[in-house]
């Protein structure tokens, strides 16, 4: 299987070869037929098992072969939750990298810096934000970021969100989205909490693991 195969479009397929990747990974050729059939999907997968371009890839491919008027300060069409900033910056230049021949924009935003450059960077139109839980919150709560567009929701390394004590947060978050969205979840392991958090979020969802 190829990424030819997977029907991704022209832009991206450009930039897989330029990073040099040949065939997609066991989790990416699971996952990016699901994502892009817009249904929910719950994933197993450890970190460097390819799970971020397993969920970025079909992502943008969704993105742009959907019209790109809801392109608006501020606003943006992806939510991609992630517990560090460590991983934002990882999930973002993933976004980047394979996004680099389209014109959709991302941004990140993580705690433990000053606020301000954040609310002026979304000042600029905005299609996927990345970010953690806390940080974000501090935004809805300043009122300079509207998550009334969001189409598409992703839980990346939940189980570590949860470690982290992020579920009251991301229960906050969750509670402002538009109820008709597209949710993945992706976990390396899976207690009863993720369990718990994948059937109040998750509907109906496809299930991968590797
Ligand atoms: P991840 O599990 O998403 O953190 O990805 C682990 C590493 O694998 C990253 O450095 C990616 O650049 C790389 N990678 C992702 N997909 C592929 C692929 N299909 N072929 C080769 N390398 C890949």
């Amino acid at each position: 299987i190829t990424f030819a195969d997977l029907a991704l479009a022209e832009p991206l397929l450009r930039a897989i070869n330029e990073a040099g990747y040949t065939s997609p990974t066991p989790i990416q050729a699971q996952a990016i037929p699901q994502v892009l059939e817009g249904g929910d999907l719950l994933a197993a997968a450890q970190t460097g098992t390819g799970k971020t371009a397993g969920f970025t890839l079909p992502i943008l491919h969704l993105l742009l072969s959907r019209p790109l008027t809801g392109q608006r300060a501020g606003r943006p069409r992806v939510l991609i939750l992630t517990p560090t900033r460590e991983l934002t910056a990882q999930v973002e230049e993933s976004v980047k990298t394979y996004g680099k021949h389209t014109p959709i924009r991302s941004m990140v935003m993580f705690g433990g810096v000053n606020i301000n450059p954040q609310i002026t960077a979304l000042k600029k139109p905005l299609d996927i934000l990345v970010a953690t839980p806390g940080r974000l919150l501090d935004h809805m709560g300043q009122r300079t970021i509207d998550l009334s567009g969001v189409e598409i929701l992703v839980l990346d390394e939940a189980d570590r969100m949860l470690d982290m004590g992020f579920i009251r947060d991301i229960r906050k978050v969750l509670a402002v989205l538009p109820k008709q969205r597209q949710n993945l979840l992706f976990s390396a392991t899976f207690s009863e909490e993720i369990r718990t958090l994948a059937r109040g979020v998750l509907n109906n969802p496809g299930e991968v693991s590797v």
